[in-house]
């Protein structure tokens, strides 16, 4: 992200981070992207390094950073090269918001060191098979039995879905369409409780995306966060987060595909001279730059009201949409100028242009995003 707002802290954070992704992802990206999973001992690397918690409050295990922080380690992982490893990685920072927006001291103290050490890998599990944007149509039922619920439903397209120790869970308490989803947490091992085999996807393919089942399966009723009905607040309260974080992923994508355009263009010669000896090419450049500056300086100004406590719920729908729009088009110029190498497995740009289609989908669809904006006062 742009450093216009950065102190001290922020900039060191940006060095160290990308200096430990540099060892610990950087060297495994492209085997990982190519076995479909990333080595789960990642997650305790990244505990220990602080980089899981760096925006989570002191008292449940974070260091406590602001949202440019947060943005700032976004960014690192995604220059490992592998954006299903960073989107993995990062699958506690769409679940555990919930738990500490709605849990209890004691529920905070039982699954948040776990998670931001890396010890547990946390899920959020919102989408099912028949509902996905509209997050109030989900039918995944919870029955109150005595001092357990009864769940009984299916959750799909879950990242982290298939490995996740604990998943933050929708569930139906009542009937009315908001007011009756609740947020749980359900445990792996819990009886009743399955994972289907990894879903075969477009992108993202370091990153386990899954399916989970649920069959008469007994949840403790402890495991309730904030109360029948408030599943909601819980998922809204993490809305502009979750949205800043995909867009800076998108810009940071973005540049990687033009940083490697920009040497290949230099290297590749056609007709005698090197591409960017092409005017097409050099305007084609100018463009991606252009694109990826606007949405960099947008995603930026943007995180920074929000840090000064500005309602910004609209300005970040416009962020992600716009970002979303710069990635697409930054990822697929760069495959036209890297022409046959771009479609090849073993170029960058191909995994990013792949990678790049998940975005206008994941974490509200470009038409939700302007559903949101078009409500704004
Ligand atoms: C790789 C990957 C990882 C994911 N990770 C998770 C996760 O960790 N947890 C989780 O819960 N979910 C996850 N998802 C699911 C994701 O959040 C949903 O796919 C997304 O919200 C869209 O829902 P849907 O697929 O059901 O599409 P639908 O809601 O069926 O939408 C289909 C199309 O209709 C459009 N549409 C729907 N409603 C409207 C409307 N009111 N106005 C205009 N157009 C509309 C949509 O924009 C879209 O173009 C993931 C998905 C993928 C692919």
């Amino acid at each position: 992200m742009l450093p216009m707002f950065w102190d001290d802290t922020h900039h060191a954070l940006a060095e160290s981070t990308q200096r430990w992704v540099n060892r610990h992802i950087s060297p495994h990206a492209a085997q990982w992207e190519e076995d479909g999973l990333f080595d789960r001992g990642l997650y305790r690397a990244a505990g220990a390094a602080g980089i899981l918690g760096v925006t989570y409050p002191e008292a449940v295990g974070g260091a406590g950073g602001d949202v440019l922080h947060g943005l700032i380690v976004g960014e690192a992982l995604v220059r490992g090269g592998s954006v299903g490893t960073a989107m993995g990685l990062g699958s506690h920072a769409i679940s555990l918001p919930a738990i500490l927006a709605l849990g209890s001291a004691a529920q905070k103290a039982r699954w948040a060191p776990s998670i931001l050490s890396g010890e547990q890998i946390a899920c959020l599990g919102i989408t099912e098979p028949g509902t996905g944007s509209d997050v109030a149509g989900i039918i995944t039922r919870a029955v109150r039995d005595g001092d357990h619920y009864i769940v009984n439903g299916a959750k799909t397209f879950i990242t982290s879905g298939c490995r996740a120790d604990v998943a933050v869970v929708a569930v139906r308490t009542g009937p009315e369409r908001h007011a009756g989803v609740s947020l749980m947490v359900i445990e792996r091992g819990t009886p009743g409780f399955t994972t289907g085999k990894p879903l075969k996807k477009m992108g993202w393919w370091a990153s386990d995306t899954g399916e989970l089942f649920f069959e008469d399966c007994r949840v403790p009723a402890e495991n309730l966060l904030g109360g029948e009905g408030a599943g909601f607040l819980g998922i809204m309260a993490n809305f502009v987060t979750e949205r800043l974080l995909l867009a800076c992923t998108c810009v940071a994508m973005a540049k990687l595909a033009l940083e490697a355009a920009e040497v290949y263009v230099k290297e590749r010669t056609a007709f005698g001279r090197p591409l960017e000896g092409f005017q097409v090419t050099r305007h084609r450049l100018a463009e991606m730059a252009t694109r990826e500056a606007a949405a960099r300086a947008f995603v930026s100004v943007i995180a920074e009201r929000f840090r000064r406590g500005e309602e910004v719920t609209a300005e970040v729908a416009m962020v992600k949409n716009t970002a979303v729009e710069a990635c697409s088009f930054v990822t697929d110029a760069a495959v036209q100028i890297f022409g046959g190498m771009g479609y090849m497995r073993e170029s960058l740009v191909e995994r990013l242009y792949r990678d790049a289609r998940l975005f206008p989908i994941g974490g509200g669809t470009t038409e939700i995003m302007r559903e949101l904006i078009s409500r704004r006062r």
